[in-house]
């Protein structure tokens, strides 16, 4: 038998473990139904900062929010902080929590540690996301998605995840593991790896219906090869066109979107025309690519923060990846600043995937893809709406929380810092700058440390 066709031990655990009950010392038991937070000054994610605000949150949800001058009565008895700034909870549209603890490691040291090991290992990584700022994550491959209900329900500290699961790639493609026995690879994403490798019009739409059984809010597809995989180049165009079509109808009957992975321009034109959504580090577009991506309304994430932060510490790297990060960070550069140009819709993520602390890609700032984005040419306010506002429009219209923006009827991720990100980018990328998290209205971090 094919070892694809195995039940997933994992998929079947998730359906029989009871709920794990919610902990007696849980964070916020303590908090009121309805609390408010004033600021000096409200950046919404979209639209005019507003001065002497006020936010009023019920349970998870915005309520109310205005100059604090118009409070309606029945608020104004409501406990408020006060904090100068006031914005939307940011996402990361490009990560993953991989357990892996070099940035050098190949995709095959994955297979030396259980599911399980790398999942306490990423535990780490999650509170360190949620508290640079970043209350979402899109996981584009990763354990992330398969532990997030431990997330939802608290026992686990880290953002809201919406998961790809794995990176579905042809034979030999970017997913693929290139240095292992073929049935090796394939026995291993069949047994809980996130990894997918399939071939053919019939195996992609199983391999899509197999990450959507595992939890998949999108699905993530390799349109070319890529950096970090061993045989592979980033121009190399990977799967046919029927492929890829197959695999976007295929998320679409279950209301997903599909992410993908090109550095190529041929691979991203193809991937446009197939109905992809996202464009991911799109290294090589053109004109031609952005007339193309402003007419199908697809998004563009140029994850800057990997392929500057690689080609810096290039020496680290195995010599062919170290020669392949520099050519397409030379070619992104100017890929980015086009974009930028033209007006394409642009969400920000960093392709974090290093669970130790210190490496160029390794999670807990996120934020420096925010001040990339200024670099590259956007306003700091357009930097901002590409962090909140327009992220969740990266997982499509049915699966796209009301998030990133501080309206009536969104979710209350919001945080709070004592400098005004308007006038210095900077202060995102330094999480000790970021005073105050709130998920689902839930404080998460404050100066007085966890509450
Ligand atoms: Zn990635």
């Amino acid at each position: 038998m094919d070892s694809r066709t195995h039940n997933s031990f994992q998929g079947l655990a998730i359906g029989m473990i009871p709920p794990i009950q919610q902990s007696k010392v849980s964070l916020t038991d303590s908090k009121p139904k309805l609390h408010g937070i004033k600021a000096n000054l409200l950046i919404p994610g979209r639209g005019e900062p507003l001065k002497n605000a006020c936010l009023i949150i019920h349970e998870k949800v915005i309520t109310w929010v205005g100059p604090t001058s118009s409070l309606p009565p029945k608020y104004q008895s409501v406990p408020c902080v006060s904090v100068p700034v006031l914005m939307p909870g940011l996402w990361d549209v490009h990560t993953h929590f991989l357990g892996i603890l070099s940035p050098a490691a190949g995709f095959d040291s994955l297979l030396s540690r259980s599911a399980a090991l790398a999942g306490a290992i990423i535990t780490r990584d999650l509170r360190n996301t949620l508290f640079a700022g970043f209350t979402s994550v899109r996981e584009l491959a990763g354990y992330g998605g398969e532990i997030s209900p431990a997330v939802d329900d608290g026992t686990i500290v880290g953002p809201h995840i919406y998961s790809a699961i794995a990176p579905i790639s042809m034979t030999a493609g970017h997913g693929d593991i290139h240095n292992l026995p073929i049935g090796t690879v394939l026995d291993a994403c069949a047994h809980g790896l996130p990894f997918a490798v399939c071939d053919g019009v019939p195996d992609c739409i199983k391999t899509v219906r197999l990450m959507i059984r595992r939890g998949a809010k999108c699905i993530k597809v390799c349109a070319t090869g890529g950096v970090f995989s061993l045989l592979d180049s980033p121009t190399d165009t990977q799967f046919s066109p029927e492929e890829l079509k197959a695999m976007v109808d295929e998320a679409a009957r279950a209301k997903r979107v599909v992410a993908a992975h090109c550095h190529g321009k041929e691979g991203i034109l193809a991937a446009i025309n197939a109905g992809v959504k996202t464009i991911e580090h799109g290294s090589y577009l053109d004109e031609e690519c952005i007339k193309l991506m402003l007419e199908k309304d697809v998004i563009y994430c140029p994850t800057a923060s990997v392929q500057e932060g690689g080609s810096r510490e290039a020496d680290k790297l195995p010599p062919s990846t170290a020669k392949k990060i520099l050519e397409v960070t030379a070619h992104a550069r100017y890929a980015y600043r086009l974009a930028i140009k033209h007006g394409v819709k642009i969400a920000l993520g960093t392709d974090q995937a290093s669970s130790m602390p210190g490496y160029f890609n390794s999670h807990g700032v996120n934020g420096k893809e925010i001040w990339y984005a200024v670099k590259a040419g956007m306003t700091p306010s357009q930097a901002i709406e590409a962090c909140t506002a327009i992220s969740p429009e990266t997982l499509g219209v049915h699966m796209a929380p009301k998030s990133g923006q501080l309206r009536v009827g969104f979710d209350a991720d919001l945080i709070a810092l004592d400098d005004n990100p308007l006038e210095d980018i900077g202060v995102l990328a330094e999480p000790d700058k970021i005073t105050h998290v709130w998920k689902d209205g839930k404080l998460f971090k404050s100066p007085k440390g966890v509450e």
